[in-house]
């Protein structure tokens, strides 16, 4: 099993997600992995558990202290879904679970509607 295999099923994740790249700095024991959910996944609302529509997406910066003797930096695109019953809410991440010891540093706001990728003339404000 490679890294990326053993690191997904240490993290416990699902079909959903997918770890695209992993990083390693040995020298100061510093690890960062980039998570995204898959292309084409199904989501389910994290509130009453019914099919709900990939609305967003929100970056994540989540740090374990200690993940395979690695202080552990996980980068992750985490979708927000809209579900006609709860509103929009942020899809449960696998590694946030009862007993992890992954901590949430720092989130990002909602990217709005994909920027041009050629010619990007900002018009945000
Ligand atoms: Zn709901």
């Amino acid at each position: 099993m490679d890294h990326t295999g053993i690191f997904s099923a240490t993290l416990g994740l699902s079909l959903l997600w997918k770890i695209d790249r992993i990083s390693f700095v040995d020298e100061i024991g510093r690890v960062d992995l980039f998570i995204t959910c898959s292309s084409g996944a199904r989501f389910s609302c994290p509130v009453c558990g019914q099919d709900a529509q990939l609305c967003d997406i929100r970056e994540e910066i989540w740090h374990h202290v200690d993940f395979f003797r690695y202080s552990a930096f996980l980068h992750a695109s985490v979708p927000l879904v809209d579900c006609p019953a709860c509103g929009i809410n942020t899809v449960s991440v696998p590694w946030s679970r009862s007993g992890s010891r992954f901590v949430l540093l720092g989130k990002r706001r909602p990217s709005r509607a994909p920027r041009p990728a050629a010619n990007d003339t900002d018009t945000d404000g």
